[in-house]
C-alpha cells in the first residue's frame, strides 16, 4: 500500500494506491482541478485513474471540489453522517468561490459502518471511523496498519478541556490501534 501526498502548500490531499485501486482523501479548494493534476502527473497516475473519492469533512479546503474531480471520471463516496453537511458548505461557498455544485444523484451513498467491507473490495485493509467535534461530519480512515488520515481533528496535545467531542475521537481510533496520523495541515506524527 503506497500512500502518496498529492496536495499542495493549502492542503495535504493522500492518495491511498492499494495494487488495484486508487482512492483519494478530500479536493482541494474549488477550482483547484490543475493542482491536482499536476501533482498526480508526478506519481505516474492521471486524475482519471483515480477509482474513489472521499472527503474527511465539508469545509471548502476538503471538499471543494469533489464534482470537479468527479467529471473527470472518478466516483465519489458520501457517507451517511456527511449528507447533512454538504448545503452548510455550498451556502457559504457559492457566489465567494468558482464553485462547481455537487451532484447528488450519481455519488455513492455508503454507511460508515459498511466501509470495512467496501475497502477490503478495493485491496485496502482498514475502515471509516467518525471521528465529531472539528465537525460533525468529520471522519478518518483508518488503515489496519494504524495509519489513520485525520482531517482537520486537532493533534490531541492541543485539545483543551472544551474539546470533549474531538478527545473521545481521539480515545476511538486509540481503542482501535492508531500508530500515525496524517493531517489534512502539516506533516504526519506518531502517536503515542
Ligand atoms: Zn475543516
Amino acid at each position: 500500500m503506497d500512500i502518496i501526498n498529492v496536495g499542495d502548500k493549502s492542503i495535504n490531499l493522500y492518495l491511498i494506491a492499494s495494487n488495484t485501486h486508487r482512492l483519494l482523501i478530500d479536493t482541494g479548494f474549488p477550482n483547484s482541478l490543475n493542482n491536482l493534476g499536476r501533482e498526480m502527473r508526478k506519481t505516474g497516475f492521471k486524475v482519471n485513474e483515480i477509482d474513489f473519492l472521499i472527503v474527511t469533512h465539508f469545509h471548502v479546503d476538503h471538499a471543494g471540489a469533489i464534482q470537479e474531480i468527479k467529471n473527470q471520471g472518478v466516483k465519489f463516496i458520501l457517507f451517511d453522517i456527511q449528507q447533512n453537511a454538504i448545503k452548510p458548505m455550498e451556502d457559504l461557498t457559492l457566489g465567494k468561490w468558482q464553485y462547481t455544485p455537487l451532484r447528488l444523484d450519481d455519488n455513492i451513498l455508503m454507511k460508515v459502518n459498511h466501509s470495512r467491507e467496501f475497502l477490503k473490495s478495493i485491496n485496502i485493509n482498514g475502515e471509516i471511523v467518525a471521528t465529531p467535534g472539528h465537525s460533525a461530519d468529520s471522519i478518518s480512515l483508518l488503515l489496519d496498519s494504524g495509519e489513520s488520515f485525520t482531517g482537520d481533528l486537532y493533534a490531541e496535545y492541543l485539545l483543551t478541556e472544551k474539546d470533549f467531542e474531538q478527545k473521545q475521537s481521539w480515545q476511538k481510533l486509540k481503542q482501535l490501534g492508531v500508530k500515525e496520523a496524517f493531517p489534512s495541515h502539516g506533516q504526519p506524527y506518531k502517536i503515542q
